[in-house]
C-alpha cells in the first residue's frame, strides 16, 4: 500500500476534494503526526512547545535599540515593531488543543517579571496593547525514521509515497522547501530541474523603492512593496480609502479592500489578526475597526447582513475569550477559556459534499 493522493475538505464551503499525486508532502507543523497517523504510522515525531510575545507601546520603554538576553527557561528580547516593542518569548511544552494556543497569566507574568529585572520603570499588565501565542514543532523522535536532518529541520518518509517535514525556522524557510522537494522527487525516473529558489525575489520585492508617489507611499512601501502603486489606484478611484481604519493604528481602508482581493482574506480574522496586526497593537484589540473592516470587507466578498453579523459576533467572542484566558493561571484553565469562541471557518461542522477538482 502507498499513499497516493489526499482528500481535503474545504473549511470555507464543506466540499471534499480529491488531489492524486506520485508523492504527497506533509508539511503541517505542529499536526505533522496527525497527518502521518492517517498513513498508519503512530509513532510520534513533533513536541509543540508554547511560545507568547506580548506587545507594548513604544513609549513605555525608553530605549534607542532593542535587546536580547537569556532566562533560565527561554530567550527574552524586546524588539522595536513599528510604534511598539515586541517582547517575548517563552517555551513551555502544550499537550492542548492545537488549533488555538493560549497565553495564560502565568505566561504574561514570566516575560513582565523578567523584563522588569531590567527595566528602571517597570511595565504592568495595563501597559500591554495586545497578546499571541504560538506553537513551534520541534522534532522529537526521529531515531526510528528514516530522517535526514539537515541542522534544524527533518525529513522522514514515514509510509510509501509520504514525505514529511518538520522543525525548521521561518527563516530557513527555502532551505527546507527546496530540500523537502528534492526527497520527494529523488525517486522520480525523471527528476524535476534543479530548484531555481536561491534567485526568485519575494512578491513585492522588484522595484518596491519606485513604486507609488502619494501622501502613503512610505506607509505602503514597507508593507506592500511593488503593489503600493496598485494600492494607491484604489484610493485614486475612492478617496476615502485613503483614510485610516481607525486613528490609532497606521492601517489605511484601502488596505483592507486589498487583502480581500489580492491576499486571499476571507474572514474579518484575516484581516485583523494576520493581513494587519490591529487586534494586538490597538488596545481595544480590534473592536471598534472589526465594523469598519466588515464594511469594507463585505462588498468585495459578497457577504450580505447576516453574514457581516456573523463575522462581528465571532470577532468579538474570539476577542473576549482570549481576554479571558489571559486572567487564567495556568495552560488547562486558558485553554479552557479560549475554546469558548467558536471557529469561524463553520464549514467544518457541516457534513461534507464531494466534488472533485
Ligand atoms: C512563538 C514562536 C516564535 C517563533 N519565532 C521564530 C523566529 O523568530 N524566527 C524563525 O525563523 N522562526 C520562528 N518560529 C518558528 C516558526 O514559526 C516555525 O518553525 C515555522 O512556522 C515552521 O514552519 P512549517 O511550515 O513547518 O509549519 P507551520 O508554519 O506550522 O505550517 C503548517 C501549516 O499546515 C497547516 N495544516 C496542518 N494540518 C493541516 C491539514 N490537515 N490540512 C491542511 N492544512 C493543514 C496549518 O494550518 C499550517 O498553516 C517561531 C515559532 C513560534 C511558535
Amino acid at each position: 500500500k502507498r499513499v497516493a493522493g489526499v482528500l481535503a475538505h474545504d473549511m470555507e464551503t464543506g466540499r471534499i476534494i480529491e488531489v492524486r499525486g506520485r508523492v504527497v508532502v506533509n508539511a503541517a507543523g505542529v499536526w505533522s503526526d496527525d497527518i502521518e497517523s492517517l498513513a498508519g504510522e503512530r509513532s510520534p515525531q513533533v513536541t509543540a512547545s508554547k511560545g507568547i510575545h506580548v506587545v507594548v507601546p513604544r513609549d513605555r520603554i525608553r530605549a534607542d535599540a532593542g535587546l536580547i538576553t537569556k532566562t533560565e527557561k527561554s530567550v527574552l528580547f524586546v524588539i522595536p515593531f513599528h510604534d511598539h516593542w515586541l517582547i517575548g518569548t517563552t517555551d513551555t511544552p502544550w499537550t492542548l488543543g492545537k488549533a488555538h494556543p493560549a497565553a495564560s497569566r502565568a505566561d504574561i507574568e514570566y516575560l513582565l517579571g523578567h523584563l522588569n529585572s531590567l527595566l528602571r520603570e517597570p511595565l504592568g499588565p495595563g501597559d500591554i496593547t495586545g497578546v499571541f501565542a504560538g506553537l513551534r514543532p520541534l522534532v522529537t523522535g526521529e531515531a526510528e525514521s528514516t530522517a535526514k536532518l539537515s541542522r534544524e529541520h527533518s525529513i522522514t518518509r514515514p509510509a510509501p509515497g509520504l514525505v514529511s517535514i518538520a522543525g525548521g525556522k521561518y527563516t530557513t524557510y527555502r532551505v527546507m522547501a527546496e530540500d523537502v522537494v528534492n526527497e520527494a522527487t529523488s525517486h522520480f525516473a525523471e527528476p524535476p530541474p534543479p530548484t531555481r529558489t536561491r534567485d526568485i525575489p519575494l512578491h513585492g520585492a522588484i522595484g518596491w523603492q519606485q513604486s507609488g508617489s502619494g501622501p502613503h507611499a512610505g506607509h505602503l512601501r514597507r508593507r506592500h512593496g511593488s503593489d503600493t502603486a496598485h494600492i494607491e489606484a484604489l484610493i485614486a478611484e475612492e478617496p476615502v480609502l485613503g483614510e485610516p481604519v481607525v486613528p490609532d493604528a497606521p492601517y489605511l481602508r484601502a488596505e483592507v479592500v486589498w487583502a480581500a482581493t489580492h491576499e486571499a482574506a476571507l474572514h474579518l480574522d484575516d484581516v485583523l489578526t494576520r493581513r494587519t496586526r490591529i487586534s494586538i497593537e490597538v488596545p481595544d484589540r480590534g473592536i471598534a475597526a472589526a465594523p469598519v473592516v466588515a464594511d469594507l470587507m463585505a462588498p468585495v466578498l459578497g457577504w450580505d447582513p447576516a453574514t457581516v453579523a456573523r463575522e462581528l459576533e465571532h470577532y468579538r467572542a474570539r476577542v473576549a475569550a482570549e481576554r479571558d484566558s489571559q486572567e487564567m493561571p495556568d495552560d488547562r484553565t486558558a485553554d479552557a477559556a479560549r475554546m469558548g469562541a467558536p471557529d469561524v471557518r463553520t464549514a467544518g461542522n457541516r457534513r461534507p459534499s464531494a466534488g472533485g477538482e
